[in-house]
């Protein structure tokens, strides 16, 4: 069977085509700028030069256009015929509480998903206009969504609520939803397979740390708690999102920059604050900023420590959550390739008995157990996978339906 796992942007359209049968990706690209005169694809079929076209890409359904051409181009195509697809899997930001795993997009899932769209409005709907450009050029096809949101779903009332009138949960939805649910479930999961143990007797703190970052608590397999919120802001100091901070900072600073609310939240606070705003606007990648520490850059080292500082405040509040710590998982771009970030969180959990091996940090985008025999616990790298996880959803439940493969 093969499956094409597609993921839209307001202005970006990623995919990749996974062959089930061997588990393997067979081509990925995006279409970058659509909307604009400078759209382009880069196409990448598996073990070839990734190939950089211009295109003419008003909307997604344009762009998808493209996308199938690349696929069964005769010259940078993986597949001879687009028959030879038997589902798309879609990427869905915000499924609010309707979706705690993914389904099978039809009529009334399309209903549900209009109606998140208050919820994600930055997100969502080019999520949707994705779908719906699938759907018109493939109306046979049948699409599953899986949801950011989903694995979050299991979180108790008191992990989801805010210390706000129930009200405000009731009448507008207002809780933690949690984010990057995709990624936290296939790097737990991967690594109880890796140790070898039951992901039901396991308590793991995932740490997704990326451009956006965010913790969760996944206890015997389930989340329990995580750290962004009713939106992506909540949590860790990140890229260029603030995270936590007090909420009556925002009329104040709406006061002293003249700005409105949606201002100060939708642009500095998501955009320019976070480790480029500590930084004294350096950068929001992590890899400028540990070239300029290691410089003496005073601000950049700031940023790296006060980051650090928050993912370990964040783990020390998950094991008192769970009762438990036996695994902590370090995933995304600085968790998978910046060992000195690594060396900088666990070193202040050293008084928890938490120890890793220098040597063994030293890795890049691999698995690898890093901690030490005797920490007390175990410290790994497990680089994320989420599109093959939403290739595998997609399968699972489209083989469910006896459908072609
Ligand atoms: P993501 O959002 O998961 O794609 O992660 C992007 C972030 O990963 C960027 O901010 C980069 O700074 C960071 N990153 C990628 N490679 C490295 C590296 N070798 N060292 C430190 N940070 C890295």
């Amino acid at each position: 069977m093969k499956v094409l796992v597609v993921n839209c942007g307001s202005s970006s359209l990623k995919y990749q085509l996974f062959d089930m049968d061997r588990q393997a990706c067979m081509a990925r690209g995006n279409v970058e700028r659509v909307g604009t005169a400078e759209a382009f694809i880069v196409h990448r079929p598996d073990g070839a030069d990734k190939v950089r076209r211009d295109v003419e890409a008003a909307d997604h359904e344009q762009a998808m256009k493209y996308v199938f051409e690349c696929l069964v181009d005769p010259r940078i195509g993986v597949i001879s015929d687009l028959a030879e697809i038997s589902a798309i899997g879609h990427r869905v930001v915000h499924g609010g509480e309707k979706f705690a795993g993914s389904v099978l997009i039809n009529g009334a899932v399309m209903q549900a998903l209009e109606d998140c769209q208050d919820l994600a409005p930055l997100h969502n709907p080019p999520n949707i206009m994705g779908i719906e450009a699938c759907r018109r050029l493939m109306p046979d096809l049948p699409m599953v969504g899986v949801f950011d949101t989903a694995f979050h779903q299991t979180m108790p009332k008191e992990a989801y609520l805010y210390g706000l009138g129930y009200d405000m949960y009731t009448k507008y939805g207002v809780r933690r939803y949690g984010f990057h649910g995709t990624s936290h479930r296939y790097v737990s999961a991967r690594a109880a397979e890796i140790l070898g143990r039951p992901v039901e007797e396991l308590c793991t703190v995932t740490c997704h740390l990326g451009n956006g970052s965010s913790l969760a608590a996944v206890k015997h397999g389930e989340s329990i708690d995580t750290s962004m919120g009713f939106t992506p802001l909540e949590g860790l100091v990140m890229g260029t999102r603030s995270g936590d901070i007090d909420p009556a900072i925002v009329s104040f600073l709406c006061e002293k920059l003249g700005r409105s609310a949606s201002e100060v939240v939708l642009g500095y606070l998501n955009k320019s604050s976070g480790v480029l705003g500590l930084s004294g606007g350096l950068s929001n990648d992590f890899r400028d900023l540990e070239q300029a520490a290691g410089r003496g850059h005073e601000l950049a080292k700031l940023a790296l420590d006060v980051f650090a500082y928050r993912v370990v405040k964040y783990i020390g509040a998950y094991a008192a959550a769970m009762g438990q710590l036996d695994v902590i998982v370090f995933t995304a771009g600085v968790g998978e390739n910046s060992a000195e970030m690594r060396a900088r969180i666990c070193s202040r959990l050293s008084g928890f008995g938490i120890s890793i091996d220098p040597e063994k940090n030293n890795v890049r985008g691999s698995e690898q157990i890093i901690s030490t025999p005797t920490s007390r616990a175990t410290v790994m790298v497990v680089p994320t996978n989420e599109e093959a996880m939403i290739a595998r959803d997609t399968a699972e439940i489209v083989s469910r339906l006896g459908a072609r493969s």
